[in-house]
């Protein structure tokens, strides 16, 4: 037998409803925000996120999914939406005066070679957001608010927002000097990692996970110290606009987060909830104001985060959030040859009609239909024999109030919109007690 591959998870018919759930709410609060989805290819020339996301990040040098294709070109499984997005701006170039700010949305699988461990896989799924073409604070509160706001929307109260700033390039470059005059007597007591890390960017030491509680990684010099009074600023409009939004935000002021394209704010939604484990960042994002152009596209400076999907789900498992029971609309039992009768028929009219209906393949006998009809679970069985087709009628019997009426088949569609919709019958139906 051929097994699934390590890190990645089947999603059951079982589990789609809670799936399918939070992508509607992720819609919804989408629209209320007026975002709109962008689909990119899962698949994008590697180089894309070596000048993206970083060539010194742990993502590009450890964890992509490389591969070379027939044409002897390098490839990469993305293993984040952002830099998909930016290139998909760039290229098709939606950056038209009158399309700015663009509101962009994304959701779907990324791929990451990682430990897997709870709420951490080779294939997991993300549903991130951008604003581009604007350097407003404004931008980097309407992004947290938006995560904030979906949080909620999903019932998920008990987070907490973190935010920083690692300022504009020249207070970023600034602190990468002092980090590294910082950490030079001291990176020999950090990991292996850490100290090739020091050689190529040492912002990334801030990232390590061996080390995150070492007093040498606690003690180093913060970002917020060294922001020039622009990067200040804009950090202060953004806290301002975060008050007004009533978000309850703390200022950490370790947080870098570990892509390298950053600038300004970064954040992260956290949640105490015991299901997520030692991964408690639910959204993580901040502004990144070079990428458009480093990557050779025009000067858009940008703001955007990205939700793990999975950890979202062992979040709503915490707070036992209900999800969906699937149902159907109807049930059809047949008694007899259903190719000697109009059953077929009268199934795909409701179907065109929108009733939701499913009936027997197994020629099954009637108890047994019943049996599986309510595993089902339809509002309505719908039985129909021999005796029913010579008068064309047909049994509606209601699972809810176990009341069986006969219905004429002419009128059965009207007396199932009626009966699914919970309204009395405006007159026509015949079989009501109103007509
Ligand atoms: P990042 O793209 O690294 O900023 O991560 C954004 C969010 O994606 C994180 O906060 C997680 O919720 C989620 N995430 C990142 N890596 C993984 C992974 N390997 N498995 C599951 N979720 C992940």
């Amino acid at each position: 037998m051929i097994n699934k591959i390590k890190g990645t998870q089947d999603i059951l018919p079982s589990e789609i409803n809670k799936w399918q759930d939070l992508e509607e709410v992720m819609r919804n609060v989408s629209k209320l925000f007026n975002f709109k989805e962008i689909r990119t290819p899962i698949f994008e020339a590697s180089e894309l996120f070596h000048r993206s996301v970083g060539e010194t990040t742990d993502i590009v040098k450890k964890e992509t999914y490389d591969f070379e294709d027939r044409g002897k070109r390098m490839n990469t499984l993305r293993p984040e939406g952002t830099a998909s997005v930016v290139r998909s701006v760039i290229e098709n170039k939606l950056y038209t005066e009158e399309n700015l700010p663009l509101k962009l949305y994304y959701y779907g699988p990324m791929f990451r070679y990682e430990r897997p461990q709870k709420g951490r896989q080779r294939q997991f799924h993300q549903f991130g957001a951008e604003i581009i073409g604007t350097d407003s604070p404004l931008a980097d509160a309407e992004i947290i608010n938006f995560a904030a706001t979906f949080l909620k929307a999903l019932k998920i109260n008990d987070i907490k927002i973190q935010i920083n700033s690692l300022g504009d390039q020249e207070s970023k470059q600034k602190y990468m000097e002092a980090l590294r005059e910082y950490l030079k007597p001291n990176i020999k007591h950090l990991c292996n990692d850490c100290n090739r890390r020091y050689e190529e960017n040492p912002l990334r030491v801030l990232d390590c996970k061996v080390d995150m509680d070492n007093p040498v990684l606690i003690n180093a010099p913060k970002p917020l110290d060294y922001l020039s009074d622009e990067a200040k600023m804009h950090f202060d409009h953004v806290i301002m606009a975060l008050e007004e939004l009533d978000l309850d935000y703390t200022i950490n002021k370790n947080l870098v987060r570990g892509l390298d394209y950053y600038t300004h704010t970064v954040f992260e939604i956290t949640s105490d909830l015991e299901t997520l484990g030692s991964q408690s960042t639910l959204v993580g994002g901040g502004r990144y104001n070079n990428l458009y152009k480093s990557l050779e596209g025009p000067d858009l400076p940008a703001v955007g985060f990205a939700f793990g999907i999975e950890r979202l789900l062992l979040a709503l498992e915490a707070i036992n959030k209900e999800e969906s029971k699937d149902f159907i609309h109807c049930y059809f039992l047949s008694i007899g040859d259903i190719y000697q009768t109009e059953a077929l028929k009268i199934i795909n009219d409701l179907r065109h009609g929108g009733i939701i209906i499913d009936y027997d393949f197994f020629n099954k006998n009637l108890k047994q239909q019943f049996k599986q009809a309510d595993r089902l679970n339809p509002k309505y069985y719908l039985i129909y024999g021999e005796e029913e087709a010579k008068k064309r009628t047909i049994n509606v019997k209601s699972t809810e109030t176990k009341e069986q009426v006969e219905v004429d088949i002419d009128n059965l569609y009207q007396y199932l919109v009626n009966g699914l919709t919970n309204r009395s019958c405006s007159g026509g139906c015949g079989s009501c007690d109103g007509c």
